[in-house]
């Protein structure tokens, strides 16, 4: 794929651009609460059962959303079905152009996207432009990718023999996205199913229906049939029976270890009347490693640590959970994090600037404030000195060192702007850390040594190494995203190989 170029992000320096983006939040939110209806086969039903929030003003609310019924569920999957095979029947190229037409809708709407997800997520302003980017970027990859696809064959060719590839599409994907990437992520498992010319059914994640809902209507302005692509708002049960459902083949998720052990759980039952074995692509939790040698650079590693770590709060599977410091530098980074942590700036998502935005909801911020007690109660230095606004989900960032060996602090998946720094022996005693770990997403490794670069990056399972720079914002085409072990099922969204998950492989062998 060499005629592929990242969507380009906003320079969000110059004042032009960021009157332009003040002014689409301010078209926001007149135009706020939106209303997200279900949606089959174009059909809208609009009967609201539950709202979606600002996370920096929780009485704000962003969407007035209808929760999808079982039977609702059924049929979206039936009309995927049905949908399916005239939408696979036009080939890669009608339907690249039409996903390439999608990409450009959601390249005039940009501010309004990028507003909605700073308002309903609390994604500070340059990571919602990069959200947006990347949804444009899933589209035209994918799009691209499809036609790669389509005229693919190598297989090896007798005299008197044709042997023929063909990658049909599987017939329903169910799409189960998350709330951290509200645009880009469930945007681009939607994206490859149709590519590949399958029926979509999306149930996004219940913080962030308003953004689903943009990213469909998108879809459907640019010619995807209504039926191909349907909208299922609705809490964990939706996507429970969406999952469970006998007609869908293909699962694309990313969320929860949790959730995606059910999922892998139910997919692998057999429903009455299924005929097919359901496929799994899943993207999970990370416990991410920053490895410093004793001979990094401070003035690199620092920024790069705290953006991994504390950018969007935390709240990204490939964010810097623990730093695993060779202990001759460890003192001087601990006190070099501290006072970098001094200045990040703590506030409301819209700002310009921010650093760290509140958490998506109370109960996230909950579970963080309890890693942070438990941190106190094991007797840890807990450096967070920021002070959160009162309004919002907020959690100030902290630094935390002194843990003793296997602390939940250490060991589990927080999801928030927690930074845990550990002393190591050697590089070797920190490879073993990470070899030892359940999660293989994200790691970095800072050295100036290439002899231990190409050690370390021989030897970690993590899905995503990055050297010498920040762990987070893997770039569609350029760093084919998705992790290992329990992190997921090794699939790379943004890669050369995503399509393939999403086909079934036919052969046609003919003597002639
Ligand atoms: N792809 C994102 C990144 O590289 C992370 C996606 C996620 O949090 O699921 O930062």
């Amino acid at each position: 794929m060499n005629d592929f170029i990242n969507e380009p992000l906003l320079e969000l320096r110059r004042a032009p651009v960021r009157a332009n983006l003040t002014d689409a939040l301010q078209t926001l939110d007149a135009q706020l609460p939106w209303r997200v209806p279900v949606i089959i086969g174009g059909e809208r039903r609009d009967e609201p059962s539950f709202t979606s929030h600002d996370p920096g003003a929780p009485d704000r609310v962003v969407a007035h959303v209808t929760a999808a019924t079982a039977h609702e569920v059924d049929a979206a999957v039936h009309a995927a079905a049905q949908a399916a095979p005239e939408w696979e029947a036009r080939g890669a190229h009608a339907r690249a152009a039409i996903l390439s037409r999608a990409a450009g809708e959601l390249r005039r709407r940009r501010p309004l996207l990028a507003a909605l997800a700073v308002r309903e997520c609390g994604k500070p302003w340059a990571e919602a432009d990069a959200d947006v980017c990347e949804t444009i970027d899933f589209l035209e990859y994918y799009a691209q990718q499809a036609i790669t696809l389509e005229h693919s064959n190598g297989l090896v060719q007798l005299p008197g023999e044709r042997n023929t590839l063909r990658y049909a599409a599987r017939g329903v994907v169910a799409v189960v996205g998350p709330w951290n990437f509200p645009l880009a992520i469930p945007a681009g498992m939607v994206a490859a199913g149709l590519a590949t010319g399958n029926g979509v059914v999306l149930k996004p994640a219940e913080q962030s229906p308003a953004c689903a809902l943009a990213v469909v209507e998108a879809f459907h302005a640019a010619g995807v049939p209504p039926a191909a692509l349907n909208l299922l708002p609705g809490e964990g049960d939706v996507g429970a029976a969406l999952v469970a459902h006998p007609g869908v083949h293909t699962i694309a998720f990313t969320g929860s270890g949790a959730v995606g052990l059910e999922i892998l759980k139910t997919a692998a039952t057999l429903a009455p009347g299924q005929r097919h074995l359901k496929r799994v692509v899943a993207e999970m939790g990370g416990k991410n490693c920053v490895i410093v040698d004793a001979d990094a650079d401070l003035d690199d590693v620092v920024p790069a640590l705290v953006y991994s770590a504390f950018g969007f709060a935390g709240q990204k599977c490939s964010a810097a959970a623990r730093a695993l410091v060779h202990h001759r530098i460890a003192d001087t980074l601990v006190e070099r994090l501290h006072g970098a942590v001094d200045e990040l700036l703590i506030d409301q998502a819209q700002r310009f600037g921010v650093d760290v935005p509140p958490v998506i909801e109370a109960a996230a911020r909950e579970r963080v404030n309890g890693f942070i007690t438990t941190a106190h109660e094991q007797g840890a230095r807990v450096h967070q000195p920021g002070t959160a606004p009162a309004r919002g989900h907020f959690v100030a960032p902290a630094v935390i060192d002194r843990l003793p060996a296997g602390s939940r602090v250490t060991e589990e998946e927080i999801f928030g702007p927690v930074l845990a720094v550990e002393a190591v022996a050697s590089i070797d005693e920190a490879c073993a850390i990470v070899a030892n770990s359940p999660f293989a997403l994200t790691g970095g490794l800072f050295s100036r040594d290439p002899a231990t670069v190409a050690r370390v990056s021989r030897q970690l399972p993590v899905g995503n190494l990055y050297v010498n720079r920040h762990i987070t914002g893997a770039m569609v085409g350029r760093q084919p995203f998705g992790g290992n072990r329990l992190s997921g099922t090794g699939t790379k969204a943004g890669g050369p190989d995503y399509l393939l998950h999403f086909v079934e492989p036919r052969v046609v062998t003919e003597d002639t």
